[in-house]
């Protein structure tokens, strides 16, 4: 869970409001990137000390049950299990794998928590390995151990399998809107009604800003090394999340070589500059339906998006241009 940030709180709303004595943010860093929460409203030392303490805690707790990054996690064990019994889990493990498998029958495997062993296969994974393309027969081998099939929670018992013992769970994909989600709910249950919070690109805003209007977010092109602002969207009790192929990624012999790992065919995605953005009444959801998006690609992601009425953005860039598609439901959340 590195540093992928696309989306920045660059337009004109966050920006102004920030300028406002009024306004609080709440920073910090969390899943080897940083969060922020903006509040409209001002709050006092103690109070700013409380939420700090319960986000913090929240965090934490979230990073001991899935991050890959940590040994120790309750992830990291489960993927270390040899044993295909029902195992008792946390909550939030449970949460984010039940919607994983859903995210994956509805995008058609595309996206697949099970990836574990082709991330660290292609490089892209918690422990340091060179980046290169591996041969042909690694990536079968690794491929064999992958199918979100083979992981199962079942929320009403509290409970995770495997059924088969190779499988490794990778929850990057969807860890930091779990986390976002989290967050907000705590926002909710302290009273707070107007906020915005982000973890690593990820984000979820409600109510209004410091001065009453509704939070607005940039969303960054798909171009390496640079931050390029594209579209502009405005969000009311929603969470979008941004996916790309130009964060991370190696080269090699000309070819680009992204985080993203189609499942089915054990290889990077093959799109050298695509964003996906995608508006949703969690950040998990989002957070998950980007990183599927961009495994399906410009043409077969927006038909599925359209057709699930899904509110999502896929941006491509063709040589100094962009193509943009936008779904209907995306439609109504542009600004200008
Ligand atoms: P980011 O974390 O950069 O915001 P994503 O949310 O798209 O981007 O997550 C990408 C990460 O998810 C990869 O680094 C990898 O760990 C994992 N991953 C790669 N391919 C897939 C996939 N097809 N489905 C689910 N997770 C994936
Ligand atoms: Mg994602």
């Amino acid at each position: 869970m590195r540093r992928r940030t696309f989306i920045k709180l660059l337009a004109a709303g966050s920006v102004a409001a920030c300028a406002r004595p009024a306004h609080a943010t709440i920073r910090g860093l969390t899943m080897g990137t940083s969060y922020t929460v903006e509040l409209a409203a001002p709050i006092d030392d103690a109070v700013r000390t409380r939420l700090t303490e319960l986000i913090e805690d929240e965090l934490a707790a979230i990073n001991r049950a899935m991050s890959t990054y940590d040994s120790r996690s309750e992830l990291s064990e489960f993927n270390r299990r040899q044993d295909l019994r029902w195992v008792p889990a946390s909550r939030g493990l449970l949460e984010v794998l039940d919607r994983a498998s859903q995210i994956s029958t509805a995008s058609q495997g595309a996206f697949d928590v099970t990836v574990g062993p082709l991330v660290d296969l292609w490089g892209f994974g918690p422990e340091y390995r060179p980046r290169r393309v591996p041969d042909d027969a690694m990536i079968e081998r690794a491929r064999q151990s992958v199918g979100y099939q083979h992981v199962q929670a079942d929320l009403s018992a509290g409970a995770i399998r495997k059924r088969d013992s190779r499988i490794q769970v990778d929850v990057c994909a969807i860890a930091k809107g779990y986390g976002v989600d989290r967050v907000a709910m705590i926002l909710d249950r302290q009273g707070i009604h107007d906020y915005l919070v982000e973890i690593g690109g990820e984000l979820r805003a409600r109510g209004t800003t410091a001065a009453g209007r509704r939070w607005q977010v940039g969303i960054e092109r798909p171009v390496e090394g640079k931050h390029v602002l594209g579209e502009i969207v405005a969000l009311d009790n929603r969470a979008i999340a941004t996916s790309g192929t130009t964060q991370d990624f190696f080269e090699q012999d000309g070819r680009h070589y992204s985080h993203i790992i189609d499942p089915m065919t054990g290889r990077p995605v093959e799109h050298p500059a695509m964003a996906a953005s995608v508006i949703a009444d969690t950040t998990m959801e989002a957070d998950a339906w980007a990183t599927a998006l961009i495994v399906l690609g410009p043409e077969r992601g927006y038909s599925l998006a359209q057709a699930r009425g899904l509110a999502a953005m896929l941006v491509t860039a063709s040589g100094s241009n962009f193509d943009v598609r936008v779904t209907d439901t995306f439609r109504a959340h542009l600004v200008g």
